[in-house]
């Protein structure tokens, strides 16, 4: 495969911070593991706004378009807050994942065993928790028609949304399941409301289908989407891959991602399909935002950041033990106890500033040789 190339888009707030920490990450894997890469660096959100009057250039676009990943620090702040709706900071992030076609959304919900206290669920139900939440990301009820608010017929407002799928937006996102259950432990759960919505029957016959054709050595099961809530806090490790539509993925997501602790711990990644190279379109980046509150004063934590990277490592560059390498070098990392403020508990302890974690990392990954 040609040299890898990857398109960084620090952003705004602590974006540029926690970026920084994954830039001396990237550095390392040059010289210390002989990795080339084609990287460059551009604006989006405020910052491009601030340079250009949008939240993202045509030419930043056109360049997120021809490399192989994008990794974004995170857009938004109160200095732009006033700003007109189409020149907003979040416009610049929604345009890259629209004109990308990223419709899988890729949310693990990964918990180191340093931090399996930080859970509001019991120890042993979260510790050492590795799943994968797939949600389709480009259609569903929040982009089907029609919608809107109304007047009917008997003079009273109503508000509309509409579910609808077709067979190959369904298809496309249960390919995504599948193919990274081929890289995990086999498993993928399909999640709907097959019992009270045609979308739910369809998706569910579809999933099967596309498993029966193409994928019949995973192991693949379905539940009811609000089951599958109720199974994420009850015994989330039963799940390896989830795959559900854009509105549960959203919801069970975030119910996933509280099983692990800090905002500041969660990587995300968007991939769309596949390109001339067989990359796929893919845009890596924390779940978190910009947090205005801390920024500036060396507190954001850049492990959802450089778990972001790992993620980018495994999933278009096709270095899974390279990226091993990266999510152990943060867990020994933790296991020595060092902590961002957001990962202190209130008993107390020195936090490390983002600059001390990232170094920290850095000297871990030496020890890894
Ligand atoms: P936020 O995620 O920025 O912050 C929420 C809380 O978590 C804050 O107290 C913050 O200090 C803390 N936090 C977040 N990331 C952290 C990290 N890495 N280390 C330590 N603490 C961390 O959400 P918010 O405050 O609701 O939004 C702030 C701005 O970010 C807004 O403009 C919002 O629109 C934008 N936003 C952007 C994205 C994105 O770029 N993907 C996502 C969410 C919010």
């Amino acid at each position: 495969m040609s040299t890898p190339s990857l398109l960084i888009l620090p952003g705004d707030g602590i974006g540029p911070e926690v970026m920084a920490e994954v830039r001396k990450i990237i550095d390392w894997y040059g010289t210390n593991r002989g990795l080339a890469m084609d990287v460059s660096e551009d604006l989006v959100g405020g910052a491009a706004y601030d340079v250009h009057g949008v939240p993202l250039s045509d030419e930043t676009m056109e360049k997120a378009q021809k490399v192989d990943a994008v990794l974004l620090g995170a857009v938004g702040g109160p200095k732009y807050d006033d700003l007109d709706f189409s020149v907003k900071p979040e416009r610049g992030l929604l345009r890259l994942r629209k004109e990308m076609d990223l419709y899988a959304n890729l949310r693990p919900a990964q918990c180191f065993d340093a931090l399996a206290d930080f859970s509001s669920l019991k120890r042993d139900v979260v510790a050492g928790l590795d799943i994968m939440i797939v949600r389709e990301l480009t259609s569903g009820i929040y982009f089907g028609e029609p919608r809107g608010i109304s007047v009917n017929a008997n003079g009273e407002r109503e508000g509309v949304n509409t579910q609808r799928y077709t067979e190959s937006e369904i298809a496309r996102a249960a390919r995504s399941a599948f193919e990274l259950a081929k890289r995990r432990n086999n498993k993928v759960c399909s999640m709907e409301k097959a019992n009270v919505m045609e979308s739910g029957i369809l998706w569910r016959e579809v999933v099967q289908k596309v498993h029966d054709e193409e994928y019949p050595d995973v192991e693949l099961s379905h539940m009811y989407a609000d089951a599958g809530g109720m199974q994420l806090c009850r015994w989330p490790k039963q799940f390896d891959v989830i795959v559900t539509d854009n509105l549960f993925g959203d919801l069970l997501s975030d119910v996933a991602a509280m099983l692990t602790g800090s905002l500041g711990m969660l990587p995300s990644a968007s991939l769309g399909a596949p390109m001339a190279n067989g990359r796929p379109k893919a845009m890596y980046e924390p779940v978190h935002g910009s947090a205005p509150d801390i920024t500036g004063q060396g507190k954001a934590n850049p492990i959802a950041c450089v778990l972001s990277f790992a993620m980018a490592l495994r999933y278009s560059f096709d270095l899974g033990a390279e990226a091993d390498r990266l999510e152990a070098a943060v867990e020994a990392v933790l296991a020595k106890g060092l902590r961002t403020a957001d990962l202190m508990q209130a008993d107390g302890g020195t936090p490390v500033t983002t600059t001390e974690m990232g170094d920290a990392i850095i000297a871990a990954l030496d020890a890894s040789l």
